[in-house]
């Protein structure tokens, strides 16, 4: 393991922002994983792990602990029987080039999540979803070094305690597990999800309708919905500068969300679970009054997507705080929800 001092971590993240790790090494290996374990646990330094940083902000003062930077690689086909086809995937692998992958391979399960930047192994963390799949759907095991335990582990996808955009790992257990590798069951075959109504109209206009489009077509519609609102990173890109959505879209109970609004000037809804409705919180944002492309110093709103916060060149971890600070608050003064922010904060107190 070679070890880095006073490494910026800032290139690291699709934000672009933050200062230094204090200190910085690289997996490419399982045994990497455990050696950095060892060598912060004997120096009493907090350990973070960094995957594709699509999904971080770091303070302007950086983080003083050891970033370990997974870089673990392979990807491979382990089962193929009636129960689908078996992928496990080191947690280094890019997310985008497995679900390449798998649609190259006519699998079904992974279509609505091309496009997501970051890696296999951050897809677990925070149960990413879009377009009406999450990956809790298709993981079938994920194996982790426990830092508490000094050992490998494997869970399953109900020990992994998966819901809306959380999970064991960055819930209850955050910060005790390196993921290495994760498996996902695909469906060879397998007729593509179109649920959502961006993809539904997507996919309608490309004439793809009258036949059940193939995965490849539903990939392209999604990424292409994507790139339209900045959520695609594509170099010189500014609107895609961001870490995705800054806030959570907020599930909060049917009752509460009839009291709250009254017909006519209701947001969409969409159930989620018993009792339960999850509010888009690009509705509760615009009708707190802030609009696409908004700016704090040179920190923005997206000017193609609400939720995205985006910076807008040498912007600030501060900046972009402020201004998702002044979000929340007055979207919390108008409506008493209090949104949550997504990404995972680093090296702030
Ligand atoms: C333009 C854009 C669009 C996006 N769209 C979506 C979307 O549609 N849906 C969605 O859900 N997300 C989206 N995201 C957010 C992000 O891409 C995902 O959350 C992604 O899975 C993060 O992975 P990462 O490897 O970049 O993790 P990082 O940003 O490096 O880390 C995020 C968290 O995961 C932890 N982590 C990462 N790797 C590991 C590992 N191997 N073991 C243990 N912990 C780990 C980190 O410690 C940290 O806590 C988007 C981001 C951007 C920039």
């Amino acid at each position: 393991m070679i070890l880095k001092e006073n490494q910026p971590l800032a290139p690291l993240t699709t934000l672009g922002i933050g200062g230094p790790a204090r200190w910085f090494a690289a997996a490419e290996q399982e045994a990497d994983v455990g050696e950095a374990a060892a060598w912060a646990r004997a120096r009493g330094v907090p350990l973070f792990v960094l995957g594709g940083g699509s999904n971080l902000l770091v303070a302007d003062a950086g983080f003083d602990g050891l970033v370990l930077h997974i870089r673990l690689r392979g990807m491979a086909v382990i089962e193929d029987s009636n129960a689908g086809r078996l992928y496990r995937a080191a947690a280094g692998e890019s997310w985008d080039e497995f679900v390449t992958r798998a649609i190259s391979e006519n699998c079904a399960g992974v279509e609505c999540l091309a496009g997501i930047p970051g890696t296999v192994g951050g897809t677990p963390v925070q149960n990413v979803g879009a377009y009406g799949q999450e990956v809790a759907s298709v993981i079938e095991r994920v194996r982790a070094f426990d830092l508490e335990q000094n050992q490998f582990v494997e869970f399953t996808p109900a020990e992994c305690g998966f819901s809306y955009r959380r999970s064991r790992f960055n819930s209850t257990d955050r910060n005790r597990y390196v993921v290495t590798h994760v498996e996902f069951r695909l469906r060879p075959g397998g007729a593509p999800t179109i649920v959502y109504p961006d993809l539904q109209r997507a996919i309608g206009g490309s004439g793809a309708a009258e036949r059940v489009p193939s995965l490849a077509e539903v990939a392209d519609a999604v990424r292409r919905i994507r790139r339209a609102k900045g959520m695609l990173l594509v170099e010189g890109d500014a609107d895609c500068r961001s870490a995705g959505s800054f806030f959570k879209n907020p599930v909060i109970a049917t009752d509460q969300f009839r009291k709250m609004f009254g017909t006519e000037s209701a947001p969409p809804s969409f159930p989620a679970g018993p009792e339960m409705v999850k509010v888009p919180a690009a509705w509760l944002i615009e009708h707190a009054g802030f609009s696409k492309g908004c700016t704090l110093g040179a920190a923005a709103i997206s000017s193609r997507h609400t939720l995205a916060l985006v910076n807008r060149g040498g912007a600030t971890a501060a900046e972009i705080l402020a201004l998702a600070g002044r979000i929340a608050a007055r979207v919390e003064d108008r409506f008493g929800i209090r949104l949550e922010m997504e990404p995972v904060m680093l090296g702030f107190p």
